[in-house]
């Protein structure tokens, strides 16, 4: 009996894109700056597929949160570009701390080395309302910190976004995406 190979939909699918400052250096996902969102967007319109999800990855680290809830931090304007080139596009994002730490952990660290839980997750609800603001139908917590999501719905119901979604993950890079 010979199996049945289904093949996805495009509209059952969502497009993963990194945004850098330069789109130089490794990746296992496909990388683009912000100037070449417009053309994906239009290209993932064409095509059939209504979401992205986007994660943005600056050059310089700042060492706290403060990149990552800025107005016009790389992934606001990512956001803002995708919505300007394709409005009817649902955006989707990752909320997580690690582009923006010194070292690239995904979470605050204490005086005495162990992971600030409070701080992480406040964190986080604060760059959920910024990423809200800036367009983001879904906001995608992947700090792994028990208490992100409950923290990031009551920000975004307590700053209007009560219909900004949420859906957690926790793998932001594969082998897969290397063939
Ligand atoms: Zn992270």
């Amino acid at each position: 009996m010979q199996a049945r190979v289904q093949c996805p939909r495009p509209d059952a699918l969502v497009m993963v894109v990194l945004v850098r400052q330069d789109a130089d250096g490794p990746s296992r996902m496909p990388v683009l700056t912000v100037p070449e969102l417009p053309a994906m967007a239009r290209h993932l319109e064409r095509v059939g597929i209504p979401a992205v999800k986007v994660f943005a990855s600056p050059t310089s680290r700042t060492g706290d949160e403060r990149g990552g809830v800025a107005a016009d931090s790389l992934m606001a304007r990512a956001v803002a570009t995708l919505k300007d080139a394709a409005p009817g596009l649902t955006v989707m994002t990752g909320t997580c701390l690690c582009s923006w730490t010194s070292l690239g952990e995904c979470h605050h660290t204490g005086r005495d080395g162990a992971i600030d839980l409070p701080a992480t997750v406040e964190a986080l609800a604060a760059q959920a309302i910024a990423q809200a603001e800036a367009g983001v139908e879904v906001i995608g917590p992947a700090a792994m910190a028990p208490g992100q999501v409950t923290a990031c719905r009551r920000a975004l119901d307590e700053t209007g976004h009560g219909r900004t979604q949420i859906m957690p993950h926790l793998v932001v890079s594969s082998a897969l995406y290397a063939g």
